[in-house]
């Protein structure tokens, strides 16, 4: 017999000091999540009540310069706001907090309402901004709409921000048949003839804090956190994003989304409010 022994115990406490390590570092991690997410929702309630009384202010009469000042104070207050939700969410992300809901949503109306809220923004830039829904897209769908919203809110934000002539174009379409007539499968697409991204940059812009290059970052406000919200959410809708884009021509950034029909609505008198109607033809924001 052949006996061969050999002394771990070095072996032993290196890889104990290891795990003791690894779980320190997890541990901070996760402090520093907690703090994040605690400090990000404790700064936003008292931006409510800056922002709020500030708008109710702005009804009072007052001079040119007061009033010119006060919308300063407003605008910064809301982008100061914005960052803090941004903060808010990777925090979240981040410690896997990130819950998904499944609630009855109109897509046509969600389309509609995250456009139009940037038709000031697109008419401020000389930009033209369209939407346009696949008629065949049913209008009572189950999803996270607030997810969905807010991609599309960095999405579309983002492609006005990166464009400075032509058109940005948000679009959602029927992308394939399912063998289940009660689930689709649509295409939201946000594209812009803007400044582009070259291909070496096209998967970085998904980390955090990535914002291009530094000359760049001085003439677009921002934070680097968007892309990377946009990609986690949709990561966790099970809706992967994928970025075309060649610079100088512009940007197409989609994502592919399964989703289920919502049952329908009981109506006041007790009838039935079909499902499967259908949106409309295509329109101009
Ligand atoms: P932010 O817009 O706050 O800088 P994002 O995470 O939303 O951060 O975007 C990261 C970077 O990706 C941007 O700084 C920009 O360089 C690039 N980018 C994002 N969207 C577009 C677009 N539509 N066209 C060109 N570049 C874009």
């Amino acid at each position: 017999t052949l006996t061969i022994l050999r002394d771990i115990t070095e072996n032993k406490k290196t890889r104990l000091a290891i795990i003791a390590a690894r779980d320190q570092a997890q541990k901070a991690n996760l402090a520093k999540n907690e703090f994040l997410a605690n400090m990000s929702h404790e700064l936003r309630t008292p931006m409510n009540a800056i922002l709020g009384f500030s708008n109710i202010l702005l009804e009072s009469p007052m001079g040119d310069s007061e009033r010119q000042y006060l919308k300063m104070v407003i605008e910064s207050g809301e982008h100061l706001l914005s960052i803090i939700n941004d903060l808010l969410d990777i925090s979240k992300i981040e410690s896997n907090r990130l819950t998904i809901t499944h609630a009855p949503f109109n897509p046509v109306d969600l389309i509609k309402e995250v456009a139009a809220s940037f038709n000031k923004q697109a008419s401020e830039k000389n930009l033209k901004l369209f939407y346009e829904i696949d008629p065949l897209i049913k209008n009572r769908l189950n999803g996270d709409a607030q997810k969905i919203k807010q991609v599309l809110f960095n999405l579309v934000g983002n492609a006005l921000k990166f464009t400075e002539k032509g058109v940005v174009t948000l679009k959602a379409q029927l992308a394939k048949e399912t063998k289940d007539p009660l689930r689709q499968i649509i295409k939201i697409s946000v594209s812009d003839t803007g400044i582009g991204i070259s291909a070496d940059k096209q998967a970085e812009i998904f980390n955090i804090f990535y914002q291009g290059d530094l000359s760049m970052t001085k003439k677009y406000q921002g934070t680097g956190l968007g892309l990377a919200i946009v990609k986690r959410f949709l990561d966790a809708l099970g809706a992967p994003v994928k970025v075309e884009s060649e610079p100088g021509k512009g940007s197409i950034f989609s994502f592919e989304i399964e989703l289920a029909a919502a049952e329908a609505p009981q109506a006041p008198d007790g009838k039935i409010v079909p499902a499967g109607e259908t949106a409309g033809p295509p329109r101009r924001v």
